[in-house]
């Protein structure tokens, strides 16, 4: 994350030691790559050559004078970033100004070395973690000016336990960002149990954690059709599938890029589960322009009773995503991103932008390089 010191140092002698011990964790930091530190001229200048800091900071110091420009123009643009706050302690306080979150810290927070620590993103499972990274990377290669890495620890939540484990970031008070699918099966329907236990109002930042809901059932609905193709032909896949995938793109159209935010891409969908009540509505349509769908007695009925052959819009398998994320790790981040529309695309800029925002980091050695 960007940590902007809001720090006069005209008045620091109050807790004098307390507050440059704070900012000595805080510039450790800057030079471990764990979070990007902004300080303005004013208290660059104050603790530039000052008897009170260590080595290693005066020399951290000497490198975020350099880089001060730089990281002021990105301080004010990203999301969310944190201010350290040196007026004050023993408080976290979340504000917005100008659409920008901002996450108020005193600097005693800081006093601790276990709260320089990386930002931790807390995905469903190890694979949606690699997605967002990929994301994440593709976002930060568009963005010109953000000279960032990027720096995350890792937290699974393996669905149910998701909420447990963000609830434990957020009263423990270290930085977090949680994603969860929303895990909606038709338009309408409620979110699935994993995004039930956030609350309705419980997609927001809140002290020091933030947690996310992706607006599509489930995160294969956010892989490029280009990249779900390039798996299918590479990657040991059956020739059948492609017609599979021709099939989701041809739904996908008609349903101006709706199929897509509700499909289960992994089983796929028959037309038993398509038929149930609140389901048909949305789902039988789909279904409408497969061959046997006039005979099939299910169709007519509106109701399957084990018909034992229902119809079924296939999916690609368990390892769909996994096999894409090979795929996409092979290919150039940035065309990746430049290929993509419509939902697709506003949902990726809307990870890579939270997922840059928690997990910037500076990039090694960048000032003494230069
Ligand atoms: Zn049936």
């Amino acid at each position: 994350m960007i940590l902007k010191v809001i720090c006069n140092p005209d008045e620091l002698d109050v807790d004098y030691h307390q507050k440059v011990s704070a900012f000595e964790n805080i510039l450790s930091a800057q030079r471990d790559g764990n979070h990007v530190v902004y300080c303005d001229r004013k208290l660059i200048r104050h603790f530039r050559g000052s008897s009170h800091l260590s080595s290693s900071s005066l020399q951290t110091i000497s490198e975020l004078h350099f880089l001060s420009r730089e990281y002021k123009t990105v301080s004010n643009e990203i999301s969310v970033v944190v201010h350290v706050l040196f007026d004050r302690s023993h408080y976290v306080n979340n504000l917005d100004a100008n659409g920008q979150n901002i996450i108020e810290i005193s600097y005693d927070y800081f006093n601790s070395t276990l709260r320089v620590q990386p930002s931790t993103l807390i995905p469903e499972n190890d694979k949606d973690f690699d997605f967002f990274k990929i994301i994440a990377d593709g976002y930060l290669n568009r963005k010109s000016n953000y000279n960032f890495n990027l720096k995350l620890s890792k937290h699974c939540g393996y669905g149910s336990h998701t909420y447990s484990v963000y609830s434990e970031y957020k009263s423990s008070q270290k930085l977090a960002l949680c994603i969860v699918d929303n895990d909606v099966k038709y338009p309408g329907a409620s979110v699935g149990s994993t995004a039930r236990q956030f609350g309705q109002n419980g997609f927001c930042i809140d002290g020091t954690v933030e947690a996310k809901m992706l607006s599509v059932r489930e995160i294969e609905s956010l892989l490029p059709e280009e990249v779900i193709e390039e798996a299918l032909v590479s990657k040991g896949y059956p020739a059948n599938s492609i017609d599979v995938l021709e099939k989701m793109k041809r739904l996908e159209q008609i349903s101006s890029g709706e199929f897509r935010k509700y499909f289960d891409h992994k089983d796929g969908i028959t037309l038993k589960q398509a038929l149930q009540p609140s389901w048909s509505a949305f789902w039988k349509d789909f279904f409408v322009a497969e061959p046997t769908f006039g005979i099939k007695p299910c169709a007519q009925n509106n109701d399957c009773i084990e018909c034992g052959s229902c119809i079924k819009l296939d999916g690609f398998g368990e390892r769909i995503l996994e096999k894409s994320l090979e795929v996409m790790d092979d290919s150039h981040k940035r065309k990746l991103f430049e290929r993509l529309s419509g939902i697709i695309l506003e949902e990726w800029e809307a990870i890579g932008e939270k997922v840059i925002a928690w997990g910037c980091a500076p990039k090694a050695g960048r000032a003494r390089a230069s």
